[in-house]
């Protein structure tokens, strides 16, 4: 056997074996909620300790991974990449802990989930029709226009690597959210993804960001509360694990791809999302409202590259 092979039978095997170990770690309770000792975590999981308690901020690392742990914040950091959390890490005693709804919903899916087999891909152009998305008067682009373009250029570079792709439109018509959902699944459709660009009135903002459907009883990434909507059950969680490896897969490769600022994988219930029955995601592939980042949005040049990424990402999902 060839060393590179004997390391990646070794690999996965650690990752079947990590993969249904219960999680073994010390817990606590606070506000109901069950937080687990990070350092307990590392012990379970072999990774190696960089940090302490003292200095707020906690790195767990071994060959092939690295998680950046701080205390307060609602995200952390797996491989460089900010990855949002339903709660901030807390700092009880002499322990550091992360919510054990995290560590099981938000980070073992990267560390251990196999991707399904992909066959047939469905790309939704954001928008269309009389719903232009966000538009810039300066430049006299609208988002339809460029979601579609971007959707196309990424089907033909699939095509070229063998998937089926469907679109969820083909030319400029408005497509209710509903019906994009139900197109994933009269295709039969084994990954979904949604392309959007953004808009915000901070001009100062840029970079990408990568949605995907928030567990049960969890809040979306920009809000601490729970609303009525968070306790339903839909399809899309049952997805999580997927979703979260596709969309590490799509938020790591695109901001290094692209040289982009990293806004993070974030949850969101949105509706083109949380009826799927495949592994689904929403990209935010540039602001609208940074003029530097619309200078590059409207050349196909920029776009190419945003396709091809999408397509490298799509390729290290399929080999995790
Ligand atoms: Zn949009």
């Amino acid at each position: 056997m060839s060393r590179p092979l004997k390391v990646q039978m070794k690999r996965l095997s650690l990752c079947l074996l990590f993969a249904y170990l219960p999680c073994l770690a010390a817990s606590i309770r606070v506000g109901g909620i069950d937080f687990v000792d990070i350092h307990d975590l590392a012990q379970q999981y072999h990774f190696q300790q960089k940090g302490s308690v003292a200095s707020q901020t906690i790195t767990l690392f071994s060959q092939w991974s690295k998680l950046v742990f701080k205390e307060k914040e609602r995200h952390c950091f797996f491989n460089n990449t900010k990855i949002y959390l339903n709660r901030p890490i807390i700092i009880r005693g002499h322990a550091m802990y992360i919510s054990r709804s995290d560590w099981d919903n938000n980070l073992r899916p990267i560390l251990f989930q196999k991707p399904n087999r992909l066959y047939c891909i469905v790309l939704d152009p954001g928008h269309g029709g009389r719903d232009m998305g966000c538009q810039s008067l300066r430049e006299g682009l609208d988002e339809k226009v460029l979601t579609f373009d971007l959707a196309k250029r990424v089907q033909t570079l699939l095509l070229k690597r063998g998937y089926r792709v469907h679109l969820t439109r083909y030319n400029d018509v408005f497509v209710p959210l509903e019906d994009r959902v139900a197109l994933a699944k009269k295709y039969n459709a084994d990954l979904f993804l949604s392309i959007h660009f953004n808009t915000v009135p901070q001009t100062y903002v840029q970079g990408i960001e990568t949605y995907i459907v928030p567990p049960l009883n969890e809040a979306s990434s920009g809000r601490d509360t729970l609303i009525a909507a968070d306790r339903e059950y839909s399809s899309g969680i049952a997805q999580n694990p997927w979703n979260v490896l596709f969309g590490y897969c799509l938020q790591s490769t695109l901001i290094k791809s692209l040289h982009a600022d990293d806004r993070g994988l974030k949850r969101a219930r949105f509706k083109v999302l949380k009826e799927q029955t495949c592994p689904a995601a929403l990209i935010e592939c540039g602001f609208f409202s940074h003029a530097g980042e619309l200078d590059k949005i409207k050349t196909t040049a920029y776009r190419d590259q945003i396709a091809t990424a999408i397509v490298d990402a799509i390729g290290t999902y399929q080999q995790k």
